[in-house]
């Protein structure tokens, strides 16, 4: 494959963008290096770039665009919200209607606020458990990635651990002192925490499943018994669904997994592909936030139409019978191949995978916690990266990120894309 334009662009974005990128996951630092390949268009399951080359697309925006792209109904959506004008500054009924099927869809959202990020939604969910319990510190999990805000740029996972900077320069020691980090999956650990810090803890952060050192299953009970210590010692439990919601089940990861939290963060997967943030929870708990309360969150641009309705075209056709019963089959189809494909050409890799979402980890070992992804073999996936790339085959460019199929992926994508499984662990086979 020829990238020509697609490095003649990133040149130019090296001189005008720092980094060449504006957000550090673009990058191909984490593996090896090299100009990123630069997208002109995206049609449901496939992007083609600057120099024409075609790929199927499994980076899908780093989990947002779950109706592929460019969806009809989702683009009508945004011209027609477009046409109307983008920005009111005013109440509109579109805020209503999004916040009423959100409600719907997750019973534990009494009443949700929209923001424009995940980032904003996470961070507001601790300033809101904060004045809601008056205490300060908060317990997250080692590896969960919930944003660039202060507080939690601690043991980030996905970007900040591929550039090896878990802890961000700027972050002042007296905030981090204030989150208290366990591994994913570990009650004792997470016990002895509580045991420690007890009566300080206002609340407790996680991706109920993770998303950000790949895809990672809570262990069965793992969250009730979060739950139950959090709530024994008075704190709160904060779900980040920035990924999941909508992901794995119309209502959510708890819905799919039986447990309730106080509050949910949400991000990019419900905007339809649109910059779109929102939290939620207890009435009584978000009963503390302004105009009601004394806990301030505001924003020019939060509940703008544009996201507003993009959002409820996507809820619109993910609702419709089958979507996830299709995600989970074509899923099914490509782990069951490429652990087949590791079997034949006795590769040292795992995969785990939910439904339409997965990761494969170049490791002899189930991943259940970061310091296991951490410990898999980074060159190998950036190989692997590679020839997939080489092949038509658009992967994040990180061994900590997931694969996202789309409702636009057909059985054909699949098999296409074993082909070049296939062919690319012939290749590291033989080097
Ligand atoms: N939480 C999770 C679980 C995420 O995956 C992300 C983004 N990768 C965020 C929060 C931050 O969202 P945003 O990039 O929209 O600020």
């Amino acid at each position: 494959m020829n990238f020509t334009n697609s490095e003649k662009i990133q040149q130019r974005a090296n001189e005008a963008i720092l980094g060449g990128v504006n957000s550090p996951s673009r990058s191909y630092k984490a593996v090896g290096g090299g100009a990123p390949v630069v997208m002109a268009r995206g049609e449901g399951a496939y992007f083609y770039d600057v120099d024409g080359n075609k790929y199927i697309d499994y980076l899908a925006a780093y989990g947002p665009i779950i109706t592929g792209h460019a969806h009809p109904h989702i683009t009508e959506a945004i011209k027609r919200a477009a046409e109307n004008g983008v920005l009111y500054g005013t109440p509109t009924e579109h805020e209503v209607v999004f916040a009423e099927m959100l409600k719907e869809a997750i019973p534990s959202l009494e009443k949700v606020r929209f923001v424009n990020s995940g980032t904003e939604a996470v961070m507001t969910t601790i300033r809101v458990a904060r004045a809601f319990t008056k205490r300060d510190k908060i317990i997250k999990f080692a590896g969960c990635y919930h944003g660039h805000s202060d507080l939690v740029l601690v043991a980030a996972g996905s970007g900040p651990s591929q550039l090896g900077t878990p802890d961000s320069a700027g972050v002042p020691k007296s905030v981090a002192q204030e989150v208290i980090t366990v591994p994913f999956n570990d009650i004792e650990q997470f016990k002895e925490a509580f045991h420690h810090f007890g009566d300080q803890i206002a609340g407790v952060l996680v991706e109920p499943i993770v998303g950000n050192f790949g895809i990672v299953e809570p262990k069965e009970g793992f969250l009730q018994a979060v739950n139950d210590i959090a709530h024994e010692h008075g704190a709160l439990v904060i779900y980040d669904e920035v990924i999941t919601a909508f992901r794995f089940m119309y209502g959510g990861a708890q819905d799919l997994l039986g447990v309730k939290p106080d509050l949910t963060a949400f991000g990019k997967v419900i905007g339809g592909g649109l910059p779109i943030g929102a939290y939620g929870g207890r009435q009584d708990i978000m009963e503390h936030v302004a105009p009601l309360g004394p806990t301030y969150q505001a924003g020019t641009m939060a509940g703008n139409p544009l996201s507003m309705q993009a959002g409820i075209a996507l809820l619109e056709v993910i609702k419709q019978d089958g979507v996830y019963e299709e995600l989970d089959r074509l899923g099914k189809i490509l782990e069951d191949g490429m652990l087949a494909l590791i079997k034949k050409y006795n590769i040292r890799a795992t995969i785990n995978r939910l439904m339409g979402a997965m990761t494969i980890y170049f490791t002899d070992e189930k991943v259940v916690n970061y310091e296991q992804a951490e410990n898999t073999d980074g060159e190998a996936f950036a190989k692997f990266f590679k020839l997939m790339l080489n092949q038509g085959i658009n992967l994040a460019p990180s061994k900590y990120e997931a694969w996202f199929i789309t409702t636009e992926h057909t059985e054909q994508d699949i098999q296409e894309t074993l082909k070049a499984v296939e062919n690319a662990f012939m290749s590291m086979t033989v080097e």
